[in-house]
């Protein structure tokens, strides 16, 4: 008999993944305002998708105000809308702060609260996933640890350290112009990646390969306002997205190689950001178990 585990009262509305000194969660939205469900290791999460003629495939998010470095609060969607661009309703993307942030380099627009927020150091990092591909990205001072275990690729490096948000993304889009590389991978391919990963070793080394790259990139872009990162950073880094790595493999089940060729398909999808989920009674995190696995895979 296994003991239930920590559970959410009621229908909840699932923001994704967070992660904290104390490790992951899952961060909801429920009539009572957000909260967080801590994901330990070797537990199982379970849940219920709402459906029916009423409900939206997905619903928005809401908002959130930025009021400096270390202070953004996130709003429910007041109005209980679908979501219509991403994550939210055309209303809250319009009330959002955040959507700025990734213009701002160009246009020098935005709200006080988010100028205080990208004035703060920022971090280029590479990080590569489980198949191998190579993405570039940005971390503020304050999500800089956060921010790559949130990104779930298997080895990462910081390969620069930027003065403010601006000159970051400055550096951001030099790369994926002169070298190629994305600055977005879509979370269905991590976690498809996670299923048919490449060696470890084969991934270290294709990272390592690619901040040499960047870097030297780097030095000729002609760019004002960064300096390279220090060796024991890059160790930090790599030791964060392999415990996001591990977390994800025990999300999804075991790795593609323990179970019969046909069985990854069947392989019921985590509730995505957005995703009504009702959370009480059906969903309580218990120790993962064989036989836990194969109900998670066929309910
Ligand atoms: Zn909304």
């Amino acid at each position: 008999m296994v003991e239930p585990g920590p559970s959410v009262q009621g229908p909840a509305l699932v923001r994704g993944v967070t992660w904290s000194p104390d490790g992951p969660a899952l961060s909801l939205s429920t009539d009572d305002g957000d909260s967080r469900l801590a994901l330990g290791p070797g537990l199982w999460l379970r849940f219920r998708a709402g459906a029916g003629a009423d409900v939206p495939s997905r619903y928005c998010l809401g908002y959130s105000v930025v009021n400096g470095p270390e202070d953004a609060v996130h709003h429910g969607c007041p109005a209980h809308q679908a979501a219509e661009r991403g994550f939210q309703c055309g209303a809250c993307f319009a009330r959002d702060d955040f959507r700025f942030m990734h213009d701002f380099h160009r246009s020098g627009i935005g709200p006080a609260g988010l100028k205080a927020y990208l004035a703060q150091p920022h971090w280029l990092y590479v990080a590569t996933f489980a198949d191998g591909t190579v993405k570039v990205g940005t971390a503020s001072q304050r999500s800089k640890w956060s921010r790559l275990a949130e990104q779930g690729a298997i080895v990462a490096r910081y390969v620069a350290h930027a003065r403010d948000g601006s000159v970051v993304r400055v550096l951001e889009d030099a790369v994926s112009a002169g070298l190629g590389l994305t600055q977005f991978v879509r979370g269905t391919a991590k976690f498809a990646a996670l299923l048919q990963p490449r060696p470890g070793a084969e991934l270290e080394a294709a990272n390592a390969a690619a901040a040499g790259t960047v870097r030297d990139f780097l030095g000729t872009a002609g760019v004002d306002g960064f300096e390279p990162v220090s060796a024991s950073l890059v160790a930090r880094a790599a030791a964060a997205v392999r415990a996001a790595a591990r977390l994800s493999r025990r999300r999804i089940g075991p790795p593609a190689t323990d179970v019969p060729a046909a069985v990854p398909a069947a392989v019921p999808v985590p509730p995505g950001p957005g995703t009504l989920a009702v959370l009480s009674m059906h969903t309580t995190l218990q120790p993962a178990t064989d036989k836990h696995s194969r109900e998670t895979r066929e309910c």
